[in-house]
């Protein structure tokens, strides 16, 4: 199908410079022959959010992917908010239906889906997770809505993990702990999977790593990190070689656009053409 119709795209945020996100889209829409589909890269300063928002309507924007700074500041220019993001407090997707703007958050369900993905059940699970951040709510919320058994916060803040656990209480049973503690040890002996949300071993800093003692894992147990470059993570690599399966972020990544797009478009991309385009600029592949 070739639709000629023109529509505009683009990722909002301060900066935007690095993000994926033109390529990735880009090539989706060439693909499903949306050929008069623009997407661009909107660097927007906090103090002007207000505008650029208001500016979607009268510019045509059907939609925009929303990065940092301006993932949890955005909720209040829009016109509704949809219940993962409310939940978690912060949008990256906005679609425009005749002027109507509507918060989502597709982070949720790439999370899911990659673990879907890679055949791992959440359902009744004790889950790990290391840190307390902006992806980490994401992520907590999807194995609360998929009642996890147990979800365990390690984090090098301890108060900001109890936060973020306390923020959580009312779906889940969530727990926070300080991951230098033994207590936390104790904890990562039964875990069915431990998901890293910190930037520890991310590009350019590959040589960080959380400070987890892998080998408290019981056999089997699946190591997630969720960052997407490297590849390979050093947790990954250590994880790897001590026998367990491991997960990296690229899958997440593209199964969050995948979702902007059907909120987008209402069809499904060519997980193909997008996949190929990330493993192109990430990896050189
Ligand atoms: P964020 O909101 O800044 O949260 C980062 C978390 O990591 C915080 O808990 C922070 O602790 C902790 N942290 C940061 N630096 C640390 C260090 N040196 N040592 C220990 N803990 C540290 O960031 P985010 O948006 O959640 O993103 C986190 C990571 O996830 C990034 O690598 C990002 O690329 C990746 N990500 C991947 C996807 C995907 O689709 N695959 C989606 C979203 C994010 P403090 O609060 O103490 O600073």
């Amino acid at each position: 199908m070739v639709s000629s119709e023109i529509k505009n795209f683009g990722i909002l945020g301060y900066p935007v410079g690095h993000s994926l996100s033109p390529q990735m889209y880009k090539a989706a829409f060439e693909a499903a022959g949306f050929i008069n589909y623009n997407y661009i890269p909107l660097e927007v300063h906090a103090s002007k959010l207000y505008f650029a928002v208001e500016g979607l309507k009268g510019l045509g924007f059907r939609g925009v992917n929303v990065t940092i700074p301006h993932k949890t500041t955005i909720a209040k220019y829009l016109d509704a908010i949809d219940a993962d993001a409310l939940v978690i407090g912060a949008v990256n997707t906005v679609v425009n239906d005749g002027g109507i703007l509507t918060g989502y958050n597709t982070d949720v369900s790439g999370f899911l889906a990659a673990l879907a993905e890679a055949n791992f059940l959440p359902e009744d699970c004790h889950a790990v997770m290391l840190g307390a951040g902006g992806a980490a709510r994401a992520i907590l919320w999807g194995l609360c809505k998929k009642r996890a058994e147990c979800v365990t916060i390690g984090a090098r803040n301890p108060q900001k993990a109890q936060a973020l656990a306390n923020d959580f209480l009312s779906y889940g049973h969530v727990e926070a702990f300080d991951w230098n503690t033994d207590e936390f040890k104790e904890m990562l002996q039964t875990a069915d999977i431990l998901i890293n949300t910190t930037p520890l071993g991310m590009f350019p800093e590959v040589d960080g790593m959380p400070p987890v003692d892998l080998k408290l894992l019981p056999e089997g147990a699946l190591v997630y990190d969720i960052i997407y470059n490297p590849a390979e993570t050093k947790l990954l690599k250590t994880a790897r070689e001590l026998g367990y399966p491991t997960l990296n972020g690229l899958s997440m990544l593209l199964l969050q656009g995948k979702e902007a797009y059907r909120l987008y478009t209402e069809q499904i991309p060519d997980m193909k053409v997008m996949t190929k385009t990330l493993e192109k600029i990430l990896y050189k592949k």
